[in-house]
């Protein structure tokens, strides 16, 4: 969203703290001494304006009504059964709390919005550091998205302190699965392709894709999604064979996923569970499109390659409700594979056309 962050009140609402002698309220964000507070809640505290209005933005506007039954001082029970019930709600809140805010955190890096990331990454940090304690591996997600934010933001250095702290968990729990080796290896190798050391991102991506596929398999998007990273540093070196057939392992690996919603969406027309959010969506239209163009400039098209890709975006469009693009990348598709002699995604394509079409029609609700 462009325009001004919203805050919830005018600065001159903001009340200077005054702290009771021998009480020491902590920025939230920074952790010096603060001066002011959160006037919604009253149990947030702020060094200065512009910490207050980055937490806004980032993570508080989403928690701040849910901090209020945690933070405030617990009440007063006799019995035993009171005060252990009191515990166990509050740390069912504490976990909707984390789950929360790593879900804010992470749509935040698909949308690329890094400065808005890291209150939300450190927010969760901490509060998954109260529930599990410290240096465990729940913490891990946290670090990385505050190591990957740090590379979004171009500070290097700082990501590798986040990504130090994530490594030494891994290495110090030998029980800690693939699916959280396979994020640290991602981020490693992201932090690595940043920072021109091509070899180690490569070395990185492939022990990322190694432990996706052991999670999730290895005809998985998230485990492709690591082939695709790796075709990205394979173009910087000059590799583009390599690029390009690791490129279409991900189109068909793509094509299949989104054939399989698609069907299933036309089955059941009315109950089709949203597969991804709108960043995600937006992550994966820009890696598709990144494998089309490289399809289109390719000195040698691979027009049933071109077929395939376009297919697929007009696919995630039709998915995520957009018919104007969804018809814009089947159109494109139809055209690739026309020129293709009894082209078996001629047929697909036409029936997606179709339907994008009559969805078109003005006495049909599209919204
Ligand atoms: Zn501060
Ligand atoms: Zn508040």
């Amino acid at each position: 969203m462009a325009g001004k962050p919203r805050v919830p009140w005018d600065l001159s609402e903001i009340i200077p703290l005054s702290i009771p002698k021998g009480v020491k309220k902590l920025c939230e964000l920074c952790e010096k001494p603060a001066h002011l507070q959160c006037t919604k809640c009253r149990l947030t505290f702020y060094c200065g304006t512009e910490h207050q209005q980055a937490d806004w933005v980032g993570i508080h506007d989403r928690i701040c009504q849910l901090l209020v039954p945690i933070r405030s001082p617990a009440p007063f029970y006799s019995l035993q059964a009171d005060r252990d019930t009191h515990r166990i709600q509050t740390r069912i809140k504490q976990e909707q709390l984390v789950e929360i805010s790593r879900a804010v955190a992470q749509s935040k890096l698909f949308e690329g919005k890094y400065m808005e990331v890291q209150p939300a990454a450190q927010f969760f940090l901490r509060c998954a550091t109260d529930i599990f304690g410290p240096g465990v591996v729940q913490l891990v997600p946290a670090y990385l998205l505050l190591a990957e934010s740090s590379v979004g933001l171009g500070s290097l250095s700082q990501a590798k302190r986040f990504m130090s702290a994530a490594e030494w968990v891994v290495l110090r729990s030998p029980d800690c699965g693939p699916a959280v080796r396979h994020q640290l290896h991602r981020s490693l190798g992201r932090l690595y392709t940043m920072m021109g050391n091509l070899d180690a991102a490569l070395l990185h991506f492939a022990n990322d894709v190694y432990y996706a596929s052991e999670e999730y398999g290895l005809d998985n998007t998230v485990t492709c999604d690591g082939y695709f990273l790796m075709a990205n540093v394979f173009i910087q070196k000059g590799e583009r064979l390599i690029a390009h057939s690791l490129y279409s392992e991900v189109a068909r690996t793509w094509h299949s996923h989104l054939t399989k919603l698609f069907e299933s969406l036309k089955q059941n027309s009315t109950s089709l569970e949203p597969s991804f959010d709108k960043s995600q969506r937006a992550e994966v239209d820009q890696m598709l499109r990144t494998i089309l163009e490289a399809g289109e400039n390719n000195s040698i098209q691979n027009k049933s390659q071109i077929a395939l890709v376009a297919h697929c975006l007009a696919m995630l469009w039709f998915l995520g409700g957009d018919p104007q693009k969804a018809l814009e990348f089947g159109s494109r598709a139809l055209q690739a594979s026309q020129l293709i002699p009894h082209h078996d995604l001629t047929e697909p394509i036409q029936s997606l056309l179709q339907l994008v079409q009559t969805g078109l029609r003005p006495d049909t609700d599209t919204s």
